[in-house]
């Protein structure tokens, strides 16, 4: 008999699993459920926008997707549309593959001033994810502060700091386009707790830094070291070689006829944002590394700046039917095994780590499980579903309709141009009519 599998999410750790199932020699019928009229999770809400190269991968997918035996369910919402539990009832097994999609709180005070924008919210908003299209930032300042140094926190000051010829060639949300070229921004300061050593960017984003055509990357030479030091593996160290070189050679640019500037300011851990209801500044406390961990020194400075972007990490809001490790933002598994024919794939089971590729090892994880636990398929699968959301009135979008919104976001982009996005639901779906 035929296993029917749900794959809730299509993102990367989604599609990977996809693939996995339809290579095994057993009879499989996979359906994809996705929340949004759109597909492909953070490689369209979360990639930068000038990283169109990255962004490819989502060929491939689209190709599983219109593989044979696979079912695509988009603008569904498990926990609003369908519950797990009915979900339980009709497939074999489920892939729980939603991502991890909230940002991580500083826990200091005045984070909850206007003008403080967690990076899920700000990326979203720039990449014109439906959810954040109403985020409306201010960025009348001239003045900008990023906390965290890993690529997302580049990705952030960078799409702050290009000018509007640099971003010809990306599908950034109008939105987001006309509000940044409008700013005053001029500096942007990316904080990290720790050293040039430790911070997590990798080396091709911070070169890219070196190379904008306004912006130049200031660093304080004395907070450099002559050369990596601690245990790291070959691997790690060469990595980290890398980067204090490139940050070396930073050193060297002369300021030119830029406007603007990303400071890379390490040492240092927001204690609390400062301003009335709005921020006006951010103060901050020395920091030293002991052991690999940083620690106050009790000296403290201040930033004025009218917009705070934390980019310290995500974690995943509970899914209503699973049961769910608050601490660490990620479901209770086993290996992925969830239990009751539930299995977990990409964020939400691994929390915010690695990039689009480390998710395909989870996916076939899972293939293998659910063909090692169902031999023998028994419940009825799509049409079941299809049935069910018929009943509702739920609007479900076909794979067929998503390339439509496609065709349509590619025929109203500028010149130069990927696409021109729709950033509302509506819109989306109005494009079908
Ligand atoms: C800002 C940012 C930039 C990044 N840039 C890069 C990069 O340049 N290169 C790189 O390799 N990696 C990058 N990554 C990492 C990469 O995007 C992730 O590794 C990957 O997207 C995680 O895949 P996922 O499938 O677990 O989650 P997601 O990509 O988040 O996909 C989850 C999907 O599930 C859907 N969903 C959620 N809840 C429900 C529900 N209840 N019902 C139905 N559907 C639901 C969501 O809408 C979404 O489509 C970046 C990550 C971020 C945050």
């Amino acid at each position: 008999m035929t296993i029917n599998v749900a794959v809730i999410g299509a993102g990367p750790s989604g599609f990977y699993t996809v693939d996995a199932l339809l290579k095994h020699e057993t009879d499989v019928r996979v359906d994809i459920i996705e929340r949004l009229p759109t597909p492909f999770g953070l490689i369209r809400g979360g990639v930068a926008p000038d990283h169109q190269t990255t962004k490819k991968v989502a060929r491939v997918y689209e190709k599983t997707a219109l593989s044979d035996g696979v079912g695509y369910f988009g603008n569904v919402e498990v926990g609003r549309d369908v519950t797990i539990a009915e979900l339980q009832d009709i497939y074999d097994a489920i892939v729980l593959a939603v991502g991890a999609p909230r940002d991580r709180k500083l826990g200091i005070p005045g984070e909850n001033k206007t003008g403080v924008f967690g990076s899920a919210d700000f990326v979203g908003w720039y990449n014109g994810h439906p959810d954040f299209t109403d985020l409306k930032p201010k960025l009348n300042t001239e003045t900008v502060v990023v906390i965290g140094q890993g690529n997302v926190a580049v990705d952030v000051a960078r799409v702050l700091v290009k000018t509007p010829e640099e971003m010809t060639e990306t599908d950034i949300a109008d939105h987001a386009a006309d509000a940044i070229d409008a700013s005053p921004i001029t500096d942007i300061h990316m904080i990290g707790r720790r050293g040039p050593i430790e911070a997590k960017f990798t080396n091709v984003e911070l070169r890219e830094m070196g190379k904008l055509a306004d912006c130049q990357p200031v660093i304080n030479a004395a907070q450099l070291p002559d050369e990596v030091t601690g245990d790291w593996s070959d691997r790690d160290k060469r990595l980290k070689d890398r980067n204090l070189a490139t940050m070396k050679e930073f050193l060297d640019i002369s300021p030119e006829d830029k406007s603007k500037r990303v400071h890379f300011s390490f040492y240092a851990k927001p204690v609390e944002i400062l301003g009335g209801d709005a921020v006006e500044g951010i103060r901050m406390e020395n920091t030293k590394v002991e052991a690999g961990r940083s620690v106050g020194t009790g000296e403290f400075f201040e930033i004025e700046c009218g917009l705070v972007i934390p980019a310290i990490g995500y974690f995943s809001d509970p899914f209503p039917g699973v049961p769910f490790d608050a601490d660490n933002g990620i479901v209770i598994h086993d290996e992925g095994r969830v239990g009751d024919g539930i299995y977990a794939v990409g964020w939400i089971k691994r929390g915010p780590t690695g990039v689009i590729g480390t998710n395909k090892p989870d996916g076939d994880i899972a293939a293998t499980q659910i063909f090692e636990d169902i031999t023998g398929g028994a419940k009825p699968g799509r049409e079941a579903l299809e049935a069910l959301l018929e009943e509702r009135s739920v609007p479900r979008l076909s794979f067929q309709d998503w390339l439509r919104i496609d065709e349509a976001e590619v025929a109203a982009a500028k010149p130069g141009a990927p696409r021109r996005k729709f950033v509302t639901i509506d819109t989306m779906i109005g494009a079908l009519n």
